[in-house]
């Protein structure tokens, strides 16, 4: 086993159920394997059998474009057996519940799980009763650490580095998987972060993650070097959080004027889906100077590529090659 072989192991978790614990040596290592996996993707040849003759089963219960795709291509561009699960026609749709799925699946030697689930904590509560690894593929409002990891991995290839950036998150915090994985990850690699929201969309005490709140895009934007717009999670809102879409749009999406506040190189990330006029303008969205969405997208199989190779590492005690 090579030097790099034993940092990665010793480095890489069993599980990857969030960001909230893992160290900057951890989340480095997962950066720097997803950025091998950049350039492969921009191959012709973009396959190879790293994980030949492993199974990586989807179960997705909640809907995804981009973290179900990407995950499917990343296991199979790495060579391994995957399955996605579609819970609409599975035995869900019979009441079985999430548990008594996962020890099914479980009896099939799987040997890693990606979930995504509506409550917060159900992929944690699979890690614990499964042999095989798991991945949270998003969690209720929880986490979505694949999410951050992207994120992380685009802005990082942007602007070299993590630490010292000042990053505005803005929109809906209280229901977002993805501003809780980020305020993780970007305070645990030293960058500064600020949370922008009506008060209705913070959750109680965020202050107490580390962060800095606003009320006000155009003081909360000041100086950025990120703008990372979040979608209102309407599927999440129980009661009514703000008075009109309009209005909204009108004081929190991200225009060219709000947006002249940030600094003038400012990078605007979306973790898609988005709702164009309502979180975003469409020209700002589109604006390919400064937006840098696709992008994110294209890393997301990067990353993903990392975690499936990173967590099968241990899976085998540290004994593959990688
Ligand atoms: N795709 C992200 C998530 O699954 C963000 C969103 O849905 O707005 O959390």
């Amino acid at each position: 086993m090579g030097v790099d072989d034993s940092y990665q192991t010793r480095f890489s978790p069993r599980h990857l159920l969030g960001i909230e614990g893992l160290s900057p040596d951890q989340i480095t290592v997962f950066l720097n394997k997803s950025e091998n996996y950049v350039e492969q993707n921009r191959r012709v040849d973009k396959a190879t059998q790293l994980l030949h003759g492993r199974t990586i089963i989807n179960l997705f219960y909640e809907d995804s474009t981009r973290t179900l795709t990407s995950f499917e291509l990343a296991g199979k561009r790495l060579g391994g057996d995957l399955i996605n699960m579609n819970v609409d026609t599975s035995s869900v749709k019979k009441g079985e519940t999430l548990i008594d799925t996962a020890m099914t699946l479980n009896a099939m030697h799987p040997d890693i799980l990606v979930v995504r689930h509506p409550h917060a904590g159900a992929a944690k509560l699979l890690s614990e009763k499964v042999n095989c690894a798991v991945i949270n593929g998003g969690d209720g409002n929880h986490e979505h650490p694949t999410q951050a990891l992207l994120d992380a991995l685009t802005i990082r290839r942007r602007l070299g580095g993590l630490s010292g950036l000042t990053v505005a998150i803005c929109g809906d915090i209280l229901h977002s998987r993805v501003a809780k994985s980020n305020i993780h990850l970007l305070l645990t690699m030293g960058a500064r972060v600020r949370v922008i929201a009506p008060k209705t969309l913070i959750p109680p005490a965020a202050e107490r993650l580390g962060v800095e709140v606003f009320h006000c895009m155009e003081d909360g934007l000041k100086d950025c070097d990120i703008v990372m717009m979040l979608r209102l999670q309407r599927e999440r809102m129980t009661r009514n959080f703000f008075p009109s879409i309009r209005e909204y749009f009108r004081y929190f999406g991200l225009d060219y004027n709000k947006l002249s506040h940030a600094k003038p190189d400012a990078l605007i990330m979306h973790p898609g889906p988005m709702n164009r006029g309502v979180e975003i303008d469409t020209e700002v969205a589109d604006d390919v100077g400064r937006s840098v969405i696709r992008e994110q997208v294209e890393m997301g199989v990067a990353v993903r590529m990392a975690c499936l190779d990173l967590l099968t590492i241990n899976l085998d005690s540290g004994e593959r090659r990688a």
